[in-house]
C-alpha cells in the first residue's frame, strides 16, 4: 500500500487516482476547481469516463479515496504525488505550462517529506528537469525530491481498461530507488514496463501520439483519392491493413482527428522540433492534411446540396471528438458545424452525452435536440460526424420522414450504405465511390432540390 496524490481531476489524474485506489493504495485526488471538487466530493464524476462513478463509489466507501482542494493541503504524508493538470496549447502552438509549473512551486511550497513526482501530464522534453528545478529552487526544508516521467497512455471513453491493462508502463527515471518504487507501484498491474531516462520517455508520448495522427491523416489523404478513382477506401484498409506490418489501427477514414491531445501534441512536437533548429515537414503536412477534413466535407455537402449551404438547415449527429465521451476540446464535429454555420446554414446538432459540453462550447449558434431523429426535422441533409453506436442502427425510415432533403452525409463511414438507399436517400461516404444509383438520383424528380421545396 502506497500514500499517493494526484494533482488535477481531469480524465487523467481522475482515473489515475481511482485506479491506483483500486489497487489498494490511498489515495488523495486534488482539484483546485472548487465546482469540480463539490460534484467530485458529492460522489459524483464531473465528465462522461463508462464505469468510472461505481469505482470512484467503491473506494470512497473503502476508505481508500478522498479529495482535496488544494496541494498545501493534499500531499501532506503522500510518498508518491502524481502531476496530472492540463498542458492545452498556446496560441504558439507551444504546450502551456502554466498549471504545471504552478503544480511544481506549489509541491516545493507544501513539502512535509521526502517525495516521488510523477509527471503524468503530456509535457514537452525537458519539462521534468524545469519541475526538479522549480521544486529545489522552492522547496521547505531538506526533503529529497525526485522528479520521474510516467506518460499516460489512456484514451477517454476506455480509460480505466486501459489504465488497468495497458499495452506498457513507461517510466523516465534515472534514480535506481525510485524506479524501484515505481516498478512496485505498477506491479499489480502486470503490464511490461519501459524504463528510460526522463527525457525519451517525454518524446515517447508525443511519439506514439504523432503517429497515430499520422496514421489518421495518411488514410484521409488515401480515402479523397479512392474517392476520385472508384476506389473504397474501406477495403483499402483491410486489404493493406491485413499485412500485419501495417494493421488496421487508426486507419479509419473521416473527419479527421481531435480531442485534447493529438491536435496539440503533435503541434508542440512541431514546435520543439523548431525551437531545436529542426523542420517538421511531415507532422506539418500531418496536420493541415487534418484540417481539410473539415474543407472537404463542406465542399462536399455543398455540392450534395445544389452549389450552397447558405440557408440550407443540416442535422448534425455527434458533437463529441469521439465515441463514449463527452469531450468536445478540438471536436472535428464542433469544427464542422462552426464552419457550416459559417457558410450561412443553420444547424441542429445531437449527442448522447455531449450536449452540455457542446453547448458550452458553441452556445446558442446551435439548436440541441435531445433525440436524434429531431436533428432530421426539417432538415436538407443529417452529417454523421461522431461514430457512435446507436448511429449505425439508425432507422432511416424515420429520418426520411424528418428530413425535407435527402441527404445522408457519413462522414465517420458508419452506416449501412444500402440501408440509407433502400429508403429513398442520396448516401455520401468517405473514400468511397459515388454510388451510381446516386448519379441515377440526379435526374429523378424527387431528388433533394424538389423535396427541400
Ligand atoms: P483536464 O484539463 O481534463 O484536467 C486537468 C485538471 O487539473 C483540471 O480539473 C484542473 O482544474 C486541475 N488542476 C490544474 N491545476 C491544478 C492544481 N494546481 N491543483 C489541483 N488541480 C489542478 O486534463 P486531462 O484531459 O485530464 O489531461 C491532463 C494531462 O494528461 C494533459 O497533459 C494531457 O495532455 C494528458 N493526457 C490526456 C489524455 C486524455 O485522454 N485526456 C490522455 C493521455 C494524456
Amino acid at each position: 500500500m502506497h500514500k499517493i496524490a494526484v494533482i488535477g481531476c481531469g480524465y487523467v489524474g481522475l482515473v489515475t487516482g481511482t485506479c491506483l485506489a483500486e489497487l489498494g493504495n490511498r489515495v488523495v485526488c486534488i482539484e483546485n476547481d472548487s465546482e469540480r471538487l463539490e460534484v467530485l466530493r458529492a460522489g459524483k464524476v464531473p465528465f462522461f469516463e463508462p464505469g468510472l462513478a461505481e469505482l470512484l463509489a467503491r473506494n470512497r466507501e473503502r476508505g481508500r479515496l478522498r479529495f482535496a482542494p488544494s496541494i498545501a493541503q493534499g500531499i501532506g504524508g503522500s510518498a508518491i504525488v502524481f502531476v496530472a493538470v492540463g498542458t492545452p496549447m498556446l496560441a504558439s502552438g507551444d504546450a502551456d505550462l502554466g498549471d504545471v509549473r504552478a503544480a511544481a512551486l506549489e509541491i516545493a511550497l507544501a513539502l512535509d517529506s521526502p517525495k516521488l513526482v510523477v509527471n503524468k501530464s503530456t509535457v514537452p522534453v525537458e519539462t521534468g528537469d524545469l519541475v526538479a528545478a522549480i521544486i529545489r529552487e522552492h522547496k521547505r526544508g531538506a526533503h529529497d525530491v525526485c522528479v520521474v516521467s510516467n506518460p499516460e497512455f489512456l484514451r477517454e471513453g476506455s480509460a480505466i481498461a486501459d489504465f488497468m491493462q495497458p499495452d506498457r508502463i513507461v517510466i523516465g527515471v534515472s534514480d535506481p530507488q525510485a524506479e524501484a518504487l515505481m516498478r512496485e507501484l505498477y506491479a499489480p498491474l502486470g503490464a511490461p514496463i519501459i524504463a528510460t531516462d526522463v527525457r525519451t520517455a517525454e518524446m515517447i508520448k508525443y511519439t506514439a501520439n504523432s503517429f497515430l495522427a499520422t496514421r489518421v491523416s495518411f488514410i484521409n489523404e488515401i480515402a479523397a483519392i479512392c474517392e476520385r478513382v472508384g476506389a473504397d477506401v474501406r477495403a483499402v484498409v483491410t486489404g493493406a491493413g491485413s499485412d500485419r506490418r501495417i494493421g488496421t489501427a487508426f486507419m479509419n477514414a473521416g473527419l479527421g482527428f481531435g480531442g485534447s491531445c493529438f491536435p496539440k501534441d503533435v503541434r508542440a512536437l512541431c514546435r520543439i522540433a523548431e525551437a531545436n533548429g529542426l523542420q517538421t515537414e511531415l507532422l506539418d503536412a500531418v496536420l493541415s492534411v487534418n484540417a481539410e477534413q473539415i474543407r472537404r466535407t463542406c465542399e462536399r455537402l455543398r455540392e450534395a446540396l445544389d452549389g450552397t449551404l447558405k440557408g440550407r438547415h443540416i442535422g448534425v449527429l455527434g458533437l463529441a471528438f469521439k465515441p463514449q465521451t463527452d469531450d468536445v476540446r478540438e471536436s472535428p464535429a464542433l469544427a464542422l458545424a462552426r464552419a457550416l454555420l459559417a457558410e450561412g446554414a443553420t444547424v441542429a446538432g445531437h449527442d448522447p452525452v455531449a450536449l452540455e459540453t457542446a453547448k458550452r462550447a458553441l452556445g446558442t449558434r446551435l439548436r440541441y435536440v435531445a433525440d436524434e431523429y429531431d436533428a432530421a426535422e426539417g432538415a436538407d441533409a443529417i452529417v454523421i460526424a461522431t461514430d457512435w453506436n446507436e448511429y449505425k442502427q439508425l432507422d432511416f425510415g424515420i429520418i426520411r420522414g424528418r428530413l425535407r432533403g435527402d441527404v445522408v452525409f457519413d462522414a465517420r463511414n458508419a452506416c449501412d450504405q444500402r440501408e440509407v438507399e433502400a429508403h429513398g436517400l442520396r448516401y455520401y461516404g468517405v473514400g468511397r465511390a459515388a454510388p451510381a444509383a446516386q448519379s441515377a438520383r440526379h435526374g429523378d424528380p424527387s431528388t433533394s432540390a424538389d423535396r427541400r421545396s
